[in-house]
């Protein structure tokens, strides 16, 4: 029987080929009461259990597979912290001890208090954790079952599989990878969980949040999964499959005029250049850039370089890691920006979390406000702009004040490395991020005072639609065309084009094919996205003649009707 599931788009491509399913992630365990004379020996089991595992994590750290993701050492860490929770690590041997219970009850229940506890988060983040916690569980209770460490399933050869879980870890994908796998599919997931982040870097069309695909499909099914539109077909009937077949030749053949691009100008039909720049969060994410044929970075989350640890780097440890990135890019730009943490990028001793983070202590605020940290950074970025062509990107600003003194900071940063005789490029551009709608009113004072200009539109659509972007319960109403959107971004093109100050747009817009021509329309030349994606809005550039679009966009800058405005999106882009 033929049958169609939705879930969220993780990876895009399309993939056809048969289902191989993987064990169903499941804490159920029997529950029996030990003799008394076998209680130590249960305790043991259970030490040897979480020695394996702690090895297992080990080894997997150090044979880190050379095609993962940034996130990879991250997640390890996240889940090694986890197996060391005094609810996974001591909880169940006192409770062996105590009850005489088998281990992978005690281990059950134990698991089941810390789910309960990430139950309780309010951040959709941190919640979504207790997926790591079962995962970690699992891995413990595969242990105890006598399982020998965490094989991945076996790929066949003959035909290409589709991987269909309830839920994958992220170690998981990893492993998987050299094998080939065609697709992943899993039944639980969002798009903000490592496994997710990991997927889109293996470039493996993924689909996950399908509920009960494991369920339903069956060893050997036939299977297309459309990466693009989150959709998977099972038994797709001859007209269907002929179909998919001929998309996914179309997509493959895409892929590779698409690589052809990597070294060609991104010039619009009728000439204008526009720079395509890439987004990243760690040194080692270059190489992709180059890969990709960006022409600079335009935004180097830095904050990713304080996560998931205990000390936080100190000014060699920072400059080496921009003067990395700086000398890798050969004289393109590597815009950097000062760390954007709190909200849901909090430090690991953070503290107490405010009530509402994402308007709280966060980014340029919590520069300022904790000065010794800042002062280190920015030492680390003059120091490093002197191997490159690197540029400062302040997050977050909401008032000229605290702009003044942002610039008053950078100022007395390079007095200080003056007195230290350490050398510097003074002449660094020093440039804002426009994130926050009272920025982006307000434009003229900001752009008077810095170099250039970066939108940040994941944030400028948070705080202008009063939207969590974390939040899953109102994901359908984070709208960038709300005509509110749209009249911000062509007030902020605008403005800065006829002031002559450089702007960019570095949000998740700028890598969304939908709206490529729509900002080429509002004057945007110059893009910050996914490394990944750099090829497909290139080809979009290259077939755009501005002239052509000019009448059309500023139809859809006066659109009042969500329907209109997707109508005319459309015309813009057949
Ligand atoms: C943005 O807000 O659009 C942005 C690029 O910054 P981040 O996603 O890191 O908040
Ligand atoms: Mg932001």
């Amino acid at each position: 029987m033929s049958f169609t599931l939705h879930g969220i788009s993780v990876s895009s491509g399309i993939a056809i080929g048969h289902a191989h399913l993987v064990s169903h992630t499941s804490l159920e365990v029997a529950h029996y009461i030990l003799p008394k004379r076998f209680v130590d020996e249960e305790v043991a089991r259970f030490d040897a259990a979480l020695r394996a595992t702690r090895q297992e994590f080990s080894s997997l750290r150090s044979n880190r597979p050379t095609h993962a993701a940034a996130e990879f050492d991250a997640f390890l860490e996240l889940h090694q912290m986890i197996l060391e929770d005094p609810l996974l690590s001591t909880a169940p041997r006192e409770m062996i001890a105590n009850e005489h219970c088998n281990a992978e009850w005690a281990l059950k229940v134990q698991t089941e208090t810390l789910v309960a506890q990430f139950d309780e988060f309010e951040d959709a983040y941190l919640r979504e954790r207790q997926t790591d916690v079962k995962q970690v569980a699992e891995r413990l209770l595969k242990r105890l079952a006598g399982h020998p460490g965490h094989q991945p399933p076996q790929a066949r050869h003959d035909v290409e599989t589709i991987l269909v879980a309830h839920d994958l870890s992220p170690a998981d994908l990893i492993q998987f990878k050299p094998q080939q796998y065609a697709a992943f599919v899993t039944d639980s997931g969002s798009a903000t969980s490592h496994t997710a982040i990991v997927a889109r870097g293996l470039n493996t069309p993924c689909v996950v949040g399908l509920h009960n695909a494991r369920e339903l499909v069956r060893e050997d099914d036939l299977l297309i999964l459309d990466g693009e539109q989150g959709v998977l077909i099972v038994n797709p009937d001859k007209s269907i499959l002929a179909e998919y077949k001929l998309r996914q030749s179309a997509w493959e053949l895409e892929r590779k005029k698409l690589k052809r691009l990597r070294t060609a100008r991104a010039n619009t039909l009728d000439g204008s250049l526009v720079e395509l720049h890439a987004n990243i969060e760690k040194p080692e994410d270059i190489a992709e850039v180059k890969e990709n044929g960006a022409t600079g970075i335009g935004l180097f989350r830095s904050e990713f370089l304080f996560l998931n640890r205990d000390e936080l780097p100190d000014e060699e440890e920072q400059f080496e890691a921009y003067r990395a990135v700086a000398a890798g890019m050969d004289g393109q730009p590597v815009t950097i920006r000062t760390f954007d943490l709190g909200a849901d990028k909090q430090l690991k001793n953070a503290g107490r979390v405010a009530n509402n983070p994402a308007l709280g202590l966060r980014a340029i605020r919590l520069c300022l406000a904790e000065p010794m940290l800042f002062r280190t950074q920015l030492r680390a970025l003059l120091r490093a702009a002197q191997h490159g062509n690197v540029k400062i990107l302040i997050p977050m600003l909401s008032s000229v004040s605290e702009l003044n003194q942002t610039l008053l900071f950078i100022e007395a940063t390079k007095y200080s490395l003056d007195i230290d005789g350490i050398p510097y490029n003074r002449e660094v551009k020093i440039g804002g991020m426009i994130e926050i709608p009272a920025a982006a009113l307000a434009l003229n004072v900001f752009a008077k005072k810095l170099d250039f200009l970066s939108i940040g539109t994941n944030d400028l659509i948070q705080y202008t639609l009063a939207i969590d972007r974390t939040d899953e319960e109102v994901a359908h109403l984070y709208d960038p065309l709300h005509p509110a959107i749209l009249q911000l971004l062509s007030h902020v093109i605008g403005t800065a084009n006829k002031l002559g100050v450089p702007v960019s747009v570095c949000g998740e817009m700028a890598g969304e094919l939908a709206y490529t021509r729509l900002l080429l329309g509002l004057g945007l030349r110059q893009f910050s996205m996914f490394s990944a994606q750099v090829p497909s809005i290139k080809q979009r550039v290259l077939t755009t003649s501005l002239p052509e679009i000019a009448a059309l966009t500023q139809k859809i800058l006066r659109a009042d009707d969500p329907l209109r405005v997707r109508e005319l999106l459309d015309r813009l882009n057949a």
